[in-house]
């Protein structure tokens, strides 16, 4: 048997990079899942990637904008209508920003960030929440960042925003432990994602690759991550295994954070 049959997933940013691995990874595994995003083609092509590689899977999709707290509701509410159940959620979505010193840091840039990573996230758990409480069941993983757990620099929103996350889930994880509800985060270093190459492009210009390379010779492994070592990471504790692993934030980073 497989860890997710009969088990409802649903994935926010589930179109590209992490969240794509991580559909994948527990399509594979039996899940059913519903996932979301704000690029409908993105995902329509995630579907079309599950199709090849997990056939039996269910996908529902759902095109919405985390950071619009009456779209994640409906995202929810569109789940439990078509799945009747939520068992795990990976509340993933996130942005990066534009990088800037903090004095040249625009506000709204600041606002847009923290209302994608953060407030989304918050937003996400607050109605998954009341379906799992219900249930008397689920997991819940957050994606905070490297950033979320020490200083990276020229990155005020995306720092502050997911330093939030590392804080909502040990909050929450603690409320929520008693009903049966474990909630945890994960803390990637450079994973290569199209995130990450926009980000190593605003760094390096044409030179991004060089960039890329000088960026992973501070890291301990001297290599990125891949998205399907996050998958796996993921699928491991959205499982029934990963169920006393509550409030946590786990690095998946090569030890960078260690550094
Ligand atoms: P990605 O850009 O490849 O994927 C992110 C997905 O989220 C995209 O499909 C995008 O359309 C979607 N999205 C963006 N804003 C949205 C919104 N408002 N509503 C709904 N969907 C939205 O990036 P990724 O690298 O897979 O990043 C996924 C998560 O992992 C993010 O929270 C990111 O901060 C975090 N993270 C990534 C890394 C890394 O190295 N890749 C490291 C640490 C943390």
């Amino acid at each position: 048997s497989n860890r997710f049959d009969d088990k409802v997933v649903l994935i926010t940013g589930a179109a590209s990079g992490l969240g794509q691995a991580s559909a994948l990874q527990v399509a594979k595994e039996g899940a059913k899942l519903s996932l979301v995003d704000l690029n409908n083609e993105a995902l329509e092509e995630t579907k079309d990637l599950i199709a090849k590689e997990a056939p039996e899977a269910e996908v529902l999709l759902i095109t919405a904008d985390v950071s619009d707290e009456k779209a994640v509701k409906n995202y929810v509410q569109q789940t439990t209508d078509h799945f009747g159940r939520i068992d795990g959620f990976f509340n993933n979505a996130g942005i990066e920003g534009k990088q800037n010193l903090t004095e040249d840091y625009s506000s709204d840039e600041f606002s847009k960030v923290v209302g994608i990573n953060l407030n989304g996230v918050f937003y996400g758990m607050k109605y998954v929440l009341e379906v799992m409480k219900k249930q008397g069941s689920g997991a819940i993983v957050n994606t905070a960042s490297v950033g979320g757990i020490r200083g990276v620099g020229n990155q005020s929103g995306y720092a502050a925003s997911k330093h939030g996350v590392v804080g909502l889930t040990r909050n929450s994880g603690i409320e929520y432990g008693q009903y049966g509800i474990s909630i945890k985060a994960i803390a990637p270093g450079a994973i290569m994602t199209p995130m990450v190459e926009g980000s190593l492009k605003q760094m390096g210009g044409d030179n991004w690759e060089e960039a890329g390379k000088e960026f992973v010779s501070t890291n301990p492994m001297k290599r990125f991550g891949k998205p399907e070592e996050v998958g796996s990471l993921v699928a491991f504790l959205l499982s029934d295994e990963a169920d006393f692993i509550n409030a946590a934030v786990i690095p998946i980073d090569g030890g960078q954070s260690y550094k």
